[in-house]
């Protein structure tokens, strides 16, 4: 049984918190590259290449690209030959956090209470979604999630007569309804299937997936094209302000379901698409 120390989790947590903040993904940046060679308007390229400036000086100079630091959101795969010494992981996960917004002067906006409101002061409690796996390693995949963009996601229970026209129609609705308010350009997160609550985590899931990588299945694959060609056609533009790169990537997870329904969850992601991975 490998052994790997608290402290160990505590270090790393900390960077990926300030590396998402400060460093956005090469994926994102050639996303944005490709975005500004086909944005048709001049005001939707020329918001482009402000998105673009801002990270650059946010990398240079390790300062956060947006004032909203985001839910520090966790997906963790535990390897079941390995052991971690000196406490347990979810409160290591929630003291690198700790340490890497305070020590990287990030914003904490997390209320300890969704009814009484306080701010915790520090970005704890974190998300984390743990998953038990083959090896003895662990793998951090960490993003600084917007809330903004949260606030505009949404499930819904369709029904199996509803179909593929109704899961694309659906989607597209949200992106519609969302308009400027999740900061787009979007990375529009799907889930279909699995349950209530199972759909809503694969949306999340998806979205740790680098953007431009297919989902492996064809039909998904084709179907997260289709809705992008779609996404980018109505209009919306970079910051709601008019033009064709609505979305830069959807990603779309699917998993098997009851014969009763169709769950689907589109969980928004902002240009501020910060994902960050380590492996201890
Ligand atoms: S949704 Fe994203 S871009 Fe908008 S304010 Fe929040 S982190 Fe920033």
């Amino acid at each position: 049984m490998r052994k790997i120390t608290y402290q160990e989790v505590v270090d790393c947590v900390a960077t990926l918190c300030q590396e998402a903040n400060y460093n956005l993904g090469e994926d994102v940046f050639k996303a944005f590259e490709t975005a500004l060679r086909t944005e048709e308007s001049p005001v939707g390229k020329d918001v482009l290449q402000q998105l673009v400036d801002n990270a650059n000086v946010a990398a240079a100079e390790h300062v956060p690209m947006c004032q909203d630091t985001g839910t520090a959101v966790f997906m963790v795969e535990v390897g079941q030959d390995c052991h971690i010494v000196g406490g347990i992981l979810s409160e290591a996960i929630n003291e690198g956090v700790r340490k890497g917004y305070g020590e990287g002067y990030l914003r904490s906006s997390i209320v300890g209470d969704p009814l009484k409101r306080q701010n915790t002061g520090d970005n704890t409690p974190a998300v984390i979604h743990t998953e038990l796996v083959e090896g003895d390693q662990i793998t951090i995949h960490m993003t600084a999630k917007g809330g903004g963009a949260e606030n505009m996601s949404d499930m819904k229970m369709l029904k199996p007569s509803d179909g593929l026209e109704g899961i694309k129609n659906y989607i597209l609705d949200i992106v519609k309804v969302a308009g400027p308010n999740a900061c787009p350009p979007l990375v529009v997160g799907v889930g279909i299937g699995g349950n209530f609550e199972r759909c809503a985590f694969l949306a999340k899931k998806s979205l740790f997936r680098p953007i431009g990588e297919r989902n492996p299945d064809k039909t998904i694959a084709n179907l997260e094209e289709e809705l992008m060609g779609q996404i980018n056609r109505l209009g919306i533009g970079p910051q709601g302000l008019g033009g064709s790169t609505t979305a830069l990537d959807v990603k779309i997870e699917a998993e098997a379901c009851h014969i009763a329904t169709l769950p689907v969850a589109v969980n928004l992601n902002c240009h501020a698409s910060r994902h960050q991975v380590a492996i201890l």
